[in-house]
């Protein structure tokens, strides 16, 4: 049986999760500790990237060996980004602060929008993207409308979708090639003003809440508000990791 292995498979920098030190934290364990859904790279591996997770350390310098590593990153969804990143007081619906998976974020986006590096970005991540450049958040959802469509399930027991319009003339309506999709919704938070280069490149269909941002510029930088790795069945998500990769080989 022979295999086919492409000659250069681009490696994929995906950020995890953080959970600080608790000592009331019995399992898996009360050190800190840094974690990820397989669902991230196996939909990088599935795609043809070969996936490389980043560790939480809070040193610029090593962001800097890092993206060395690399031919695209990824940046996941999880908690909220401390809003002192974008000069914000904290609205008393933050999630618990993960210091240091801020702060590494911050400095490895950065460093990989510096390079004109492909980064894709989901959720937490669409949101860190758009922090790095500058941009702002509406910390909740209930600080802009009261009657949205339904973004997220406060018990976390069933998985909520929406639709969204996707922008003609963009990048991410050329590669998933259609003006309406439905997409799943898990997030409180919402961009409020884009980041520098940034343009909202989709909408959720009801409400108008920004649900994607990609770079006008550079040439692969696009952020979504769902999750497609939770939903890779989906050819739209397929279509989404297949470009990023792609795009990263290309490097
Ligand atoms: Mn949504």
């Amino acid at each position: 049986m022979q295999f086919y292995m492409p000659s250069k498979m681009p490696r994929i920098g995906i950020s995890v999760s953080e959970m600080l030190e608790n000592k009331d934290r019995k399992k898996p364990t009360w050190k800190p500790f840094d974690y990820l859904k397989r669902e991230y790279h196996e939909a990088v591996q599935k795609s043809g990237g070969v996936p490389i997770l980043l560790p939480n350390i809070n040193d610029p310098s090593l962001a800097h060996q890092l993206i060395d590593m690399i031919d695209g990153l990824l940046l996941t969804g999880g908690g909220d980004i401390h809003p002192s990143y974008y000069g914000q007081a904290p609205h008393p619906t933050l999630t618990e602060r993960t210091l240091n998976r801020d702060s590494f974020e911050m400095s490895i986006a950065r460093l990989a929008l510096e390079r004109d590096m492909p980064v894709f970005s989901i959720c937490r991540g669409h949101q860190v993207l758009n922090v790095a450049l500058g941009g702002t958040l509406h910390q909740d959802l209930s600080c802009i409308k009261s009657d949205t469509v339904i973004h997220a399930d406060p018990e976390q027991t069933a998985r909520i979708y929406h639709k969204i319009k996707i922008a003609r003339g963009t990048k991410l309506h050329e590669i998933i090639g259609s003006d309406i999709i439905e997409t799943n919704s898990s997030h409180h938070q919402v961009i409020d003003k884009p980041g520098s280069g940034l343009k909202f490149s989709a909408f959720a269909f009801d409400d108008n809440i920004p649900e994607a941002i990609e770079h006008t510029e550079l040439k692969f930088v696009i952020g979504v508000q769902w999750h497609p790795e939770a939903v890779f069945d989906r050819e739209h998500s397929r279509r989404i990791f297949s470009a990023f990769i792609e795009a990263s080989a290309r490097k």
